[in-house]
């Protein structure tokens, strides 16, 4: 079928019969993303049955190749392609017990990413009220916080704003507590109840202090015994396995161009995940929504004009490594990449993307969501963020878009315990696929086109935007600055 006559068919059936849309067979992409695709059951398999899938674990290279039978299964041509982790980083076990005069109980805890580990007795300390770990808290400490554990108080998470700003104080409360020779920084936990969940230091890899979240229940059990006058310890065991540099996968599928085959779209999600729960919201629904896109058009037999890489990438939340590691092994064909997109933001409805600070991006993206906007509103935020797999794309001058979602349940269960299977949004997921497809064939046909940006324009959009602070946050600045990572 011939794609503008197949968006055509799209837009009819969107604006009109959306809800009678499913079971009903209809011969072109949207619908059959719309119908009983195997998006679920691909999904309930990456999550119940491999798991949380941490970089660097066995369940990670059980998705590995899970993914690349998918393609198989699907027909579609893929490949895993290597790239190298700089270290090994899986938590074993994690626990705590704090003590003082006439009271003891254990708290549940877990690693942040990159903690050091403890001897297998644990490390004891003096557990310090961090109020929430502002200037003046570590003013107050002074010198009682050095060698202590500083249990730093938080506000309950609730939406993606909220995220981006729980990462940007960790990221001051890490440095002031590090300037203050602490033992160990112990977060009161975001999520409701006891629920807990791995958040990346500040310091990522480089991190050598011991770095946990508490269970919000036992943390403010420990903050008012605290604040009433209590004196307490804490003794921390963490058994971390960690390592030197290793070989991880991406897997890539791919779709060849019909009429421009050396030019690139890509889509992507990331196929790792922490592993405390089973990575579905972050982000096993969107590497199903990724291979169901790809399997429709494969079965469907759409071809349009630009070859369509479907990019699973591994590494990400332990610094972006597998999209830095594709950028790198297809250097050479970064030229012609017109845009590589990312879905990292869970299962609530998509309201539009992240279009990075490149207004004739964000003016393309309108164009490719015009068959679609039944399944709007949509409405483009065009600024540059750091946070996902779109960031060395953009850092190569290459233009990039993520997928802005509402909440939905994606806040809490971040990174979290809770991250499961039950939790995604079925149908709103195979809508998104809708929006994804129509954004991804979109840009592989249309005429409009963009040069790469030079380093200089990466600069400038460094300079005219946040995206500096952004990079800092996330311990990527150095890499930039040294000329390491990004366009040359
Ligand atoms: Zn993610």
């Amino acid at each position: 079928m011939k794609l503008s006559r197949c968006l055509l068919i799209v837009a009819a059936v969107l604006a009109g019969i959306l809800p009678a849309v499913a079971g009903q067979a209809f011969d072109h992409l949207v619908t059959a993303l719309l119908g009983d695709t195997p998006l679920i059951s691909d999904l309930r398999d990456l999550t119940d049955t491999v798991g949380g899938r941490p970089t660097g674990s066995e369940a990670n290279r059980r998705a590995v190749s899970w993914a690349l039978a998918r393609f198989e299964a699907a027909g579609v041509t893929a490949r895993q392609e290597s790239f190298t982790m700089p270290a090994l980083w899986l938590e074993r076990s994690a626990a705590a017990v704090i003590s003082g005069k006439d009271v003891k109980f254990p708290a549940a805890v877990a690693a942040m990413p990159f903690s050091a580990g403890t001897p297998p007795a644990g490390a004891t300390a003096q557990l310090m009220d961090g109020g929430t770990g502002e200037a003046a808290d570590f003013t107050r400490l002074g010198e009682r916080a050095r060698g202590a554990f500083v249990l730093v108080e938080t506000s309950e998470l609730r939406d993606i704003e909220g995220l981006f700003a729980e990462y940007g104080h960790a990221a001051q409360v890490e440095a002031r507590a590090f300037a203050a020779g602490v033992k160990g920084v112990i977060y009161m936990g975001s999520r409701p109840r006891g629920t807990l969940y791995r958040h990346n230091a500040s310091l990522g890899e480089a991190n050598e202090a011991l770095m946990l979240v508490m269970s919000r229940m036992e943390a403010g059990r420990a903050l008012r015994l605290l604040r009433g006058g209590h004196e307490l310890h804490v003794t921390v065991t963490l058994d971390i396995n960690s390592g030197p540099a290793y070989e991880a996968f991406n897997v890539v599928g791919e779709i060849a161009g019909s009429s421009s085959p050396e030019e690139f779209v890509v889509i992507g999600a990331h196929l790792d995940s922490w592993g405390l729960g089973t990575g579905a919201l972050d982000n096993g629904c969107n590497v199903a929504l990724v291979l169901d896109l790809a399997r429709q058009m494969k079965r469907l037999g759409i071809r349009p004009r630009r070859t369509i890489r479907f990019a699973l990438f591994n590494g990400e939340e332990q610094g972006l490594h597998g999209s830095w590691g594709y950028a790198q092994t297809h250097a050479d064909e970064l030229d012609h990449h017109v845009m590589a997109s990312s879905y990292d933001i869970g299962s609530g409805r998509i309201t539009g993307f992240f279009t990075g600070g490149r207004p004739e991006i964000a003016a393309a993206v309108e164009q490719a969501l015009s068959p679609v906007q039944g399944l709007g509103p949509f409405s483009q935020i065009d600024v540059p963020i750091v946070g996902t797999d779109n960031y060395d794309f953009m850092m190569e001058g290459i233009g990039n878009l993520v997928g802005n979602h509402e909440p939905a349940s994606y806040g809490p269960n971040y990174h979290a315990a809770t991250d499961t299977f039950d939790k995604v949004d079925q149908r709103q997921l195979r809508l998104n696929a809708a929006i994804a497809a129509a954004v991804t064939l979109g840009f592989a046909e249309m005429d409009a086109t963009w040069s790469r940006q030079s380093r200089e324009q990466v600069q400038a959009l460094i300079d005219s935007t946040d995206l500096g602070d952004q990079m800092k946050v996330f311990g990527l600045w150095e890499g930039w600055k040294s000329g390491r990572r990004g366009r040359r």
